[in-house]
């Protein structure tokens, strides 16, 4: 594994930090009073700007106005841009837009292409992502009680989801549905892609999360599929293939958001320390004299560094032999990268004292919304379970179940 970053990258990496400390905290206050509507035309401009600086949709595909870049590259972008909650949103390459992006251009017709795709890479349109449901476990996708049956040319939905991020405002949904009710497991399930404004298409509410109420692309919808019928041609890729299509949009998905997660890592480190050295603790004394602080930072370091390494070379494999083949890797920085951003955060926010619990620092928002990096995109428990399993698949007589 080759650690150089190219010069083209350091190039790009210092023009998005540069912008991020210019035009994106400074934003930030309103973001944390939930103001996120309101903020949308000058979060506009700012998405202007980045066209102009070129580097719109940074991994998304050149020949839809993305810049192409390959996962190692996205990884160290992802990385400058989780600096701040905004980054991701005002470069184009947000959740779930990002993963909805990859399989549609994996999967997608020619003609779901040119009305789903192009206007979503070019930031003109906005999707959401509706898998889990609120009566059945989100861990164990296989049960699912939400129906897409066929009627004339028609597919009709029947389903109760929640945690449809971003479906606030959005224009369509990638919405997972059983077809194939007497198929395997894993073939019972397809993806289907549904206009936010098909009649049947409701949205309850957006779910309050942590205090947030949450609106537009920073909600978390509450949806009910009403007989909510759609063309048989918004089926994405092959019917009952619905958990393939999943498997590919997690894989990559998960390295951009590790690298988001270590980006959040090293702006609360770098707050923490900040504080460490400034905050008077006795006549002449800072914070950062004291050896429990010194231990927090230099524990927090090391962290990061691991964890950051450990993404690095999962985004790697990923490259060399795929996300199948690197199915441990993804699941082992998953929990591992959560729970040293969590680790970070706590430590930053502790450093701050009364200070970080307030809404002064960036730290609260970070406490609150990243505590759920835990449960999506597959809980802890998951993925250990399965990380374990692989590894005991090579120690027959203590083979798990
Ligand atoms: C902020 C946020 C955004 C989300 N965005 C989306 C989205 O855009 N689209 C979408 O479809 N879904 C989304 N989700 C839903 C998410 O994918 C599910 O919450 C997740 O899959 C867990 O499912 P569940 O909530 O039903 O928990 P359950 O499946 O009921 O699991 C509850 C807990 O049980 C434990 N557990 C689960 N399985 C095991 C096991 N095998 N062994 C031991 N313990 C286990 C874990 O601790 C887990 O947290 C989002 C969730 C959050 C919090």
């Amino acid at each position: 594994m080759d650690f150089t970053i190219t010069e083209k990258m350091q190039t790009i990496i210092s023009m998005i930090d540069e912008f991020v400390d210019r035009e994106l905290i400074p934003l930030e206050p309103e973001l944390q009073c939930g103001n996120f509507k309101e903020m949308e035309p000058e979060l506009e401009k700012k998405r202007e700007m980045v066209r102009q600086m070129e580097l719109w949709a940074p991994n998304h595909p050149r020949e839809y106005g993305g810049m192409g870049l390959d996962l190692m590259e996205h990884a160290l972008v992802s990385e400058a841009l989780g600096r701040t909650p905004l980054g991701h949103y005002v470069f184009g390459c947000q959740a779930p837009d990002a993963g909805n992006i990859e399989i549609l251009h994996m999967f997608g017709t020619d003609e779901q292409k040119e009305t789903w795709l192009r206007p979503l890479v070019e930031g003109k349109t906005r999707s959401c992502f509706s898998m889990t449901e609120v009566e059945l476990p989100g861990s164990n996708p296989t049960m699912m009680d939400t129906t897409a049956v066929k009627d004339g040319d028609d597919y009709v939905i029947n389903g109760h989801k929640w945690y449809t991020s971003s479906s606030d405002g959005a224009d369509f949904a990638i919405v997972m549905a059983v077809t194939n009710p007497d198929g395997p497991r894993y073939g019972q399930a397809s993806m289907i892609i549904v206009p936010c404004d098909a009649e049947g298409f409701n949205q309850v509410r957006n779910i309050p999360v942590m205090g947030d109420p949450g609106e537009g692309y920073f909600g978390h919808g509450e949806i009910l599929y009403q007989n909510c019928r759609v063309p048989q041609e918004n089926l994405l890729g092959a019917e009952g293939g619905g958990f393939v299509i999943a498997q590919e949009r997690l894989g990559p998905g998960r390295i951009h958001h590790c690298m988001r997660w270590i980006g959040i890592c090293n702006r609360s480190f770098d707050l923490m320390c900040r504080r460490a050295a400034t905050r008077p603790i006795a006549p002449g004394r800072t914070l950062a004299t004291r050896q429990i602080v010194q231990s927090w930072i230099a524990e927090c370091a090391a962290e990061i560094q691991a964890a950051r390494l450990m993404v690095l070379h999962a985004a790697w494999m990923i490259e060399e032999v795929g996300a199948s083949a690197a199915r441990k890797e993804i699941s082992l920085i998953k929990f591992k990268v959560a729970n040293v951003m969590m680790k970070v955060i706590d430590c930053a926010l502790q450093v701050h004292g009364g200070l970080g619990m307030t809404d002064d620092t960036i730290l609260a928002f970070f406490y609150r919304h990243e505590r759920a990096a835990r449960i999506y995109d597959g809980a802890d428990e998951v993925h250990k379970v399965s990380v374990a399993k692989r590894i005991l698949n090579d120690y027959p007589a203590g083979t798990a179940r």
